[in-house]
Parts: C-alpha cells; sequence; structure tokens
C-alpha cells in the first residue's frame, strides 16, 4: 500500500475557497493511485482566536481547559475537508487526534506524542477512504485533549507517516518551501530542493517557522521524508531528508534570524569553580532555556559572564541573576531586550575553513557590532542589535553568494 500524508496549515484552509482547492489537491492524488492521509491546521488565524478569547476570561487559563478549547479549531477543519471531499464523490472519514490514535504525554499545551496507534487509520484506507486527521492535538492517558504546542499539526502529520510507513509527508504552506534565509527582508532569497535534518532543525530552530522543530527531530529519527510545498501552485519545494544533495559552493545553506532574544549580563563575580553552575543550574530548575554564553575573566580574581534567553523568559532570568548577585557580591547586573541573533547555518562548515572568518567579515563591512559568537558543527550564530538585523541578514547572504539566480 503506498501511502501518502499531506498536511495543510492555516492559510491553505482560510476558507471555503482554499478547502476547495485541498479538496481537490487530495483527489489528485488518490486518483493518481495513492492512499491519502490528511492533516489539517485550524482554519487561518483560529488558534489565535481561541486564545485571545481565553484571555478575555481570564489571564491564567488552565492548561487542560486551553487544550480542550484548541482543539476545537482543528475539528472544525476536518469536518468541512471532509464535506469538501465527500461532495465531490469521494468516500472520506475524518478523525480527532485521538480517534487516530495520537497519544501523548501529560503535559497539557506542550505534550509531546508518545505513541502513534494508527490501527483504524490504516482499517479506513483499507476501506477506500481518504483519511483527514486533525492535527495539533492528541489524547493522554487519562483521555484528556492534549496539543502538541504551536506548530504541532506538522508534527501529527510526520508522525502518522512515521506510523504508516509513507513513502513522504507533504507539509503544504504558503510559499513555495524552504529559502536560504526570509524573503521579506531579503527579496532574492532562495528556495532550496534540498536541505538535511540537522540543517533544517536549525534553520526552524532559528526563527525560520516553516516547520514545528519538534516534527523536524522527529523525522529524523524516524527516516521520515519531508517535501515542504506551496498550497497554492505546483511548483517545486524543498525535500527536507537525510542527506541533501550538496550544490557547489554550497557550505552554508542559509541565514536565520530570531528577534525573541534578550542579554543578561552580570559583571564581577567571582572568578572560581561553581560559579556558573550556581547561575544555570537554577535558570534549569525554572525551565530557562539559555542559549548563547560567555564569559569573561577581568584582572583581580574576577570575572564577567553573559548569556541570551528568550525574552519571555528575560524577567524571570533578570531576578535569578539579581540573587546571584547579592549572594556572591558582584558587582552589577543588566538587562538588553533589543539584540538579535543571527546565525549561518550548514553541514559542510565542518570541513571548510575560514566560514565563520567571512560572517563576521560581512559584518564588520557593515559596521555592525557583535556582542556574543557562539559556534556548533553546522552553525555560527553572532548577537547583534535588533535594530540592525535586516543589514546582517542581507549582508551575510550576499557574502555567501546565497542570492537567486536572476532570470
Ligand atoms: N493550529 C495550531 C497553531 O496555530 C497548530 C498548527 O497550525 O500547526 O499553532
Ligand atoms: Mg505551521
Amino acid at each position: 500500500m503506498r501511502i501518502m500524508v499531506q498536511k495543510f496549515g492555516g492559510s491553505s484552509v482560510k476558507d471555503a475557497d482554499r478547502i476547495k482547492a485541498v479538496a481537490r489537491r487530495v483527489i489528485n492524488a488518490k486518483e493518481e493511485g495513492w492512499h491519502v492521509v490528511v492533516v489539517v491546521s485550524a482554519m487561518g488565524d483560529t488558534t489565535d482566536e481561541l486564545i485571545a478569547k481565553a484571555k478575555q476570561i481570564t489571564a491564567r487559563p488552565p492548561r487542560r481547559e486551553m487544550d480542550m478549547l484548541l482543539a476545537t479549531g482543528e475539528q472544525v477543519s476536518i469536518a468541512l475537508v471532509a464535506m469538501a471531499i465527500d461532495s465531490l464523490g469521494y468516500p472520506v472519514v475524518s478523525l480527532t487526534g485521538a480517534q487516530a490514535g495520537i497519544v501523548t504525554d501529560n503535559v497539557h499545551t506542550k505534550a509531546r506524542i508518545q505513541q502513534v496507534g494508527a490501527e483504524r487509520v490504516r482499517k479506513e484506507l483499507n476501506d477506500g477512504r481518504i483519511v483527514i486527521v486533525a492535527g495539533f492535538q492528541g489524547i493522554n492517558a487519562e483521555n484528556d485533549i492534549t496539543t502538541l504546542g504551536r506548530g504541532g499539526s506538522d508534527t501529527t502529520a510526520v508522525a502518522l507517516a512515521a506510523a504508516l510507513s509513507a513513502e513522504v509527508c507533504e507539509i503544504y504552506t504558503d510559499v513555495d518551501g524552504v529559502y536560504t534565509a526570509d524573503p521579506r527582508i531579503v527579496p532574492d532569497a532562495r528556495r532550496l530542493d534540498d536541505i538535511s535534518y540537522s540543517e533544517m532543525l536549525e534553520m526552524a530552530s532559528l526563527g525560520a517557522v516553516v516547520l514545528q522543530p519538534r516534527a523536524v527531530e522527529y523525522a529524523a529519527m524516524h527516516g521520515v521524508r519531508i517535501y515542504v510545498r506551496n498550497s497554492y501552485n505546483n511548483n517545486r519545494g524543498t525535500y527536507v531528508q537525510e542527506e541533501r544533495v550538496m550544490e557547489k559552493d554550497m557550505v552554508v545553506v542559509g541565514v536565520a534570524h530570531d528577534t525573541n532574544t534578550a542579554k543578561i549580563s552580570i559583571t564581577g563575580v567571582p572568578d572560581k569553580p561553581g560559579v556558573a553552575y550556581r547561575l544555570f543550574s537554577r535558570m534549569a530548575a525554572e525551565n530557562i532555556n539559555v542559549d548563547m554564553i560567555v564569559q569573561t575573566t577581568k584582572a583581580d580574581g574576577l570575572a564577567d559572564i553573559a548569556f541570551t534567553t528568550s525574552r519571555d523568559d528575560a524577567q524571570k532570568a533578570c531576578e535569578i541573576v539579581e540573587n546571584v548577585k547579592n549572594e556572591l557580591n558582584a558587582e552589577s547586573v543588566r538587562l538588553n531586550e533589543t539584540v538579535a541573533k543571527i546565525s549561518i547555518v550548514g553541514a559542510g562548515m565542518v570541513t571548510n575553513p575560514g566560514v565563520a572568518a567571512r560572517m563576521f567579515e560581512a559584518l564588520a563591512e557593515e559596521n555592525i557590532n557583535i556582542h556574543i559568537i557562539s559556534t556548533s558543527e553546522i552553525k555560527v550564530s553572532c548577537l547583534i542589535d535588533e535594530d540592525r538585523i535586516k543589514d546582517a541578514v542581507r549582508a551575510v547572504h550576499a557574502k555567501f553568494g546565497l542570492v537567486a539566480a536572476t532570470a
């Protein structure tokens, strides 16, 4: 049985016309001989609107009730898509996450899929039906509805593709695929034909939000081949898979940026063992994700430490640092919320020297100051002032020759 999973995001099902277009696309695949499983998101901005509704009632809605609320968005979409397909004369059935066997842990609003019991889906496919599954939602051991975090429909699609051994998981969105940079900032950014899981994971985590990072992780773990494409056309999209076909000179595949970041520094802490531990173990205990970290040693046995967190966590992180400052008699604590991170990503970096230097050259030519640098095998990130981020992305993108060939 050749199975294809197709996932349609909110913009692809935002109104009746788009839903009918989705129905036709699904039927085309069916006509080509595929068994088709369709995963859909909530229509348009529905999820945002539901969140706003909850906020009108209370600032702190219980997470379980949040999930009960948010899951309704996807339920509307599956029913409408199923009706559209039925009206064109094809056998179809819609299923909630629970009906499709998406079992998660108990972490309401950020649940992780633990198991996919796809028997029902398989039975419906065997009976010749197109199966429409509500993305983003699952069920926990107590039979309560859970949701998978923003963008979670991607993960539903990948998890079903893995459980069904689907040949491909198509993710339909409103752009042609994965780009070398955000096309809204770099108009001549180029669509990539292929990107590896690890590169995509970096791009996704760095703010290029075509795919939920968890979906990429899940796909890598289970070897699911993802094809990101545009639901508005039939253009070639981007494959996310194990090995990308290395295009010539493509040491760097993309430039990502993230403005949801803040820098916190503490100066004049004692330069002795245990200080970093004291600071960062408390961040961990409060579930605060720390990204870049630098420590510099000063004269007379003192050191400065600076690090970044997301802006949502910045205040909380600052409180922790203030406490540590008082305990250690340190000099000062500073918070800077007008920074942004620019990163280059590419698996070829490991074997090519001088990649980081070229990035710094591009920033120097623009007279952009770097606060913090961090590197991994496939990524170099620089923290800079937020008001220069667009200049930085354009300059670095051009420096690495990522611009599209002019037609
Ligand atoms: N509707 C959910 C959201 O807006 C899930 C998704 O679209 O993937 O985040
Ligand atoms: Mg999405």
